[in-house]
Formats: structure tokens, sequence, C-alpha cells
């Protein structure tokens, strides 16, 4: 244990992976703490800063940074880039030592993103507290840490090399035994290879999250409730806050079209053109800050809706956005609205207009559409968002499947234009059922449980 001066108690270090989904929401969590007095450092690298500085304009005297440089990627780790990223991060563990040493009144707290495990040692050895925040739901962290745990046994039981796409794999233990395809299991975990560095260290980090002081996760009881006790049973104590959704306030402005980026368009051009139209009747697509879709994919997406007769505004990242035909643009005319770069995706759900979303189910978007009372046309590509699209298909009965079949499979567009047209038709059920749990959403974070939560998590920093 480090031996330096006792720690503050209401002083927290806030660790960030530093990727939008994973950031945006533990910056979030920051705010909401901000508001309550407590002092809070953020590690962050140059490249992140633009993202904390509006935070630390309000909050002058309360919110500080650890700027740390963005350590070297070793390659040889992993040949995994996302597991290369993680592994590098470890060798912030002396600075980050060596700043709480030379701090004259350091945190008593760590939260860290669930990815960052290995904050669970950095924690141990300044003898503070480690609180993981989970950006995933608690059923989406369940089935992750179900796979980390048993990763051994399942590639055991699925024949090591063999790809057998179809193989279902359940989960038992997890409440209402969910079930996944192995198309459907996240291309990270697919990769384990046993005795690799970068992957070991992963593994061990996801085992140590759950010895970890508390957990927080960016959820509700009244969405997710069975699966926090679930969560709750795996670590073996009730410290476990569902204190989300983590939003900005909607009298926020700059915090709704501002988060997590500059808008590629003027907000108020967007605004504008939606505040022309009737309630409920545009689409929104967007496949979050990392997910691209295929180039056979992004063909049937826009010639559904070329063939369908839709309001919509379509945003792609940067990187994809040649993927659009030529002409498309010119084709749909007035009745599209293309954002090619970061949209103010959190404005545009709210916008009283749209009244469907056709998204990957990152868990933030699933947040952000569940809350703004969008109904949910689900696109899953990866990582946790096959086991969010089940939640609001299946259970919460708030979406409709647009993309379904094996890894290769591409929406039928002329399905999918039926699909859009559907998804804004004003008595579907799925649209009755979100504007409930849209309620729901917004009275845990008002005056029900997320509040009541929050209150608890925080006083253990007073
Ligand atoms: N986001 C945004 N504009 C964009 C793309 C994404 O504001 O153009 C935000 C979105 O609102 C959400 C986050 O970025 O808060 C993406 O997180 P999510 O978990 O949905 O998906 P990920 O990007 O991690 O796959």
């Amino acid at each position: 244990m480090s031996d330096s001066k006792p720690s503050t108690h209401n002083h927290i270090l806030v660790y960030p992976l530093a990727s939008s989904g994973h950031f945006i929401p533990l910056l979030d969590l920051t705010r909401h703490l901000l508001r309550h007095g407590l002092t809070i450092t953020v590690v962050i690298s140059a490249a992140n800063l633009p993202l904390l500085d509006p935070l630390i304009s309000s909050h002058p005297a309360s919110l500080h940074k650890l700027l740390l440089p963005d350590p070297p990627v070793d390659r040889s780790l992993s040949p995994h880039p996302l597991i290369a990223k993680v592994t590098a991060t470890r060798q912030l563990f002396d600075p980050i030592v060596r700043w709480f040493e030379s701090h004259p009144a350091p945190p008593a707290t760590v939260i860290s993103d669930f990815f960052l495990g290995w904050t669970h040692d950095l924690a141990s050895y300044l003898g503070i507290r480690h609180v993981v925040f989970s950006p995933s739901g608690a059923l989406g962290y369940s089935v992750f840490h179900a796979l980390w745990r048993d990763v051994l046994q399942i590639k055991a039981l699925h024949g090591g090399e063999k790809d057998d796409e179809n193989f279902v794999l359940s989960f038992p233990d997890i409440p209402n035994s969910p079930g996944l395809h192995w198309w459907q299991l996240s291309q990270v975990w697919r990769g384990y290879k046993e005795g690799e560095p970068g992957y070991e260290s992963f593994r061990k980090g996801v085992l140590d999250n759950m010895t970890s002081w508390g957990f927080v996760f960016n959820t509700f009881e009244g969405l997710e409730g069975e699966y926090i006790d679930h969560v709750k049973k795996l670590i073996g104590h009730d410290r476990v806050w569902a204190v989300g959704p983590l939003l900005p306030d909607e009298h926020d402005r700059l915090g709704s079209t501002g988060r997590g980026g500059s808008s590629a368009v003027p907000p108020d051009d967007l605004l504008m053109w939606l505040d022309k139209k009737r309630d409920d009747s545009v689409v929104y697509i967007c496949f979050g800050s990392r997910e691209m879709l295929s180039e056979k994919e992004m063909g049937a997406l826009t010639d559904a809706l070329k063939r369908s007769n839709v309001e919509f505004i379509l945003c792609v990242q940067a990187s994809g956005s040649s993927l659009i035909p030529s002409g498309f643009e010119h084709e749909v005319g007035g009745r599209g609205f293309v954002v090619k770069g970061w949209a103010p995706q959190l404005a545009i759900l709210r916008h009283r207009a749209v009244g469907s979303f056709v998204t990957h189910c990152g868990w933030n978007s699933t947040m952000e559409g569940v809350t703004s009372g969008v109904m949910m046309l689900t696109w899953p590509l990866g990582a946790d968002q096959f086991t969010n699209a089940a939640l609001l298909v299946d259970r919460l009965g708030v979406g409709k499947r647009v993309r379904d079949g094996g890894s290769e499979s591409v929406p039928d567009s002329v399905e999918l234009a039926r699909l859009l047209e559907e998804s804004l038709s004003v008595d579907r059920p799925e649209r009755v059922r979100v504007k409930e749990l849209s309620r729901a959403a917004i009275k845990a974070v008002k005056e029900g449980t997320s509040v009541k939560n929050l209150n608890t998590f925080r006083q253990a920093f007073i």
C-alpha cells in the first residue's frame, strides 16, 4: 500500500475509457456528483480535453484534470486493437501513484470504467475504494461477465477453433435465461487466446471488477430491476446503484447539442428542420460513434429510405460517409437530412417530431431512445448490442428487429421500407409502451429510484 497522507473522503478520481460510448455517460455521472459539492479529478489525455473543458469551466473550483499522455500501444501484447489499447492504459499505474502521493488532499475513491479492471489493483495499492462504472446495462454486463468468467469452458463446449455460427450459447443463471448465437457474440471475446498477455490481463480485470467496493450502472430499476438484483447476487453485496438515465437536463441546451463532440452541422439547422414536422413523424437513424455498416447494408438502408415515404435524419460518422450512394441526397430531396459526422443525437431524439429510431442498440443510444419515448428499430452490429436489442424487443416490447439472421444477413429493402413507415403509425403498441417507459425513466431521475440510489451512493463521500 502507498504510504501517503490520509485520503480525502469527498475527493473522487474518475477514470473514463477514451471512447465516446464510455466517456459520455461517465462524464454525465461526474456532472451529477459535482452538483452535490464533491471534488473530482478526471484522468484524461490532451486529445479528449475538449470534451471535459466545458464542465471544468462551469465547475472551476471542484473539477480538476489529471492530464496524462496516451500511453504507447504495444501490439505484441495483443493483436486485438481494443485489448491492446486497454492493456496500454496500465502504464499509467505509476504516474497516477506519483500524482496521488504528491497531492495535498488525495482522493479516497476511484470510479473507473468497467474495461479498466486493473484500477482495482491501483485502488488496493493506494488503499482507497474502487467503484466500477458500467456504461452497459445490467443485463449486458451480466452477459459480458459470464462470457469472460467462463471463457475456457464455453470455448471448449463450442469446439475450439470451429467457428459454428449458429451455436446457441445460453446463460441459465441470468434471469430469463438469455441466449445468443455464436455470431452475435462480441468479436473481441471471440478472439480470446488463452495465455496471450493482453487478453489475460483484460480477463483478470473483468474478474477483479466483481471484488470492487461498489458498482454504478447507467440504467434504472424500472427497466432492469431483475438484472440489477442478479449483479448484486454475483457481487455478494448491495452496493450496486442504478442511477440512470444519466442525461443532461432537458433545459440544458448545450448539454444536449454539444454532448460528446461538436455537431458536424449547426444544431439549429437540424432543430429548425424538425420544428416544421408533425409530432412523431420523423425517423432518426444512427449507428453510434464506432460502428459502420457494410456497403451492402448501407445500400439496403438507402434503398429502403428512397422507397418509403418517411421523413428522416440519417447520421453516418465521417469515416463511413463515402458509402452513401452518390445522388442519394438529391433523390430524397427535402424528405431527408443527412449528417456526415457527429450529430447532436440527444437533442434530435428529444425533439417531439422524432417518432422512431433505427439504432445499433449501443447502451447509451438505448437509454436515450427509451427516455425520449421513440419506437426502436433494432439493428445490432456487435459488442453488447444483440443483448440490448433482445431486451428492447422481447422483454420490453418497445421495438422491432430490422436485422435478424446470420452475421452476413442484410435487411431486405422492401421489408425495411415497410418497417420504417409502420414505425411512425400512431397506434403501434411499441409506441404506447415506450412512452410509458419514458415516463418511468424521467420519474426515476426526478423523484424515483435513481435519485434515491444516487443519494445513497453520495452518502459514501460525506
Ligand atoms: N452520439 C452522438 N452523435 C453521434 C454519434 C453518437 O451524440 O453522431 C452519442 C450518442 O448519443 C451516445 C454515444 O454517442 O451517447 C454512443 O454511445 P452508444 O453506447 O450508443 O454506442 P457506441 O458508440 O458506444 O457504439
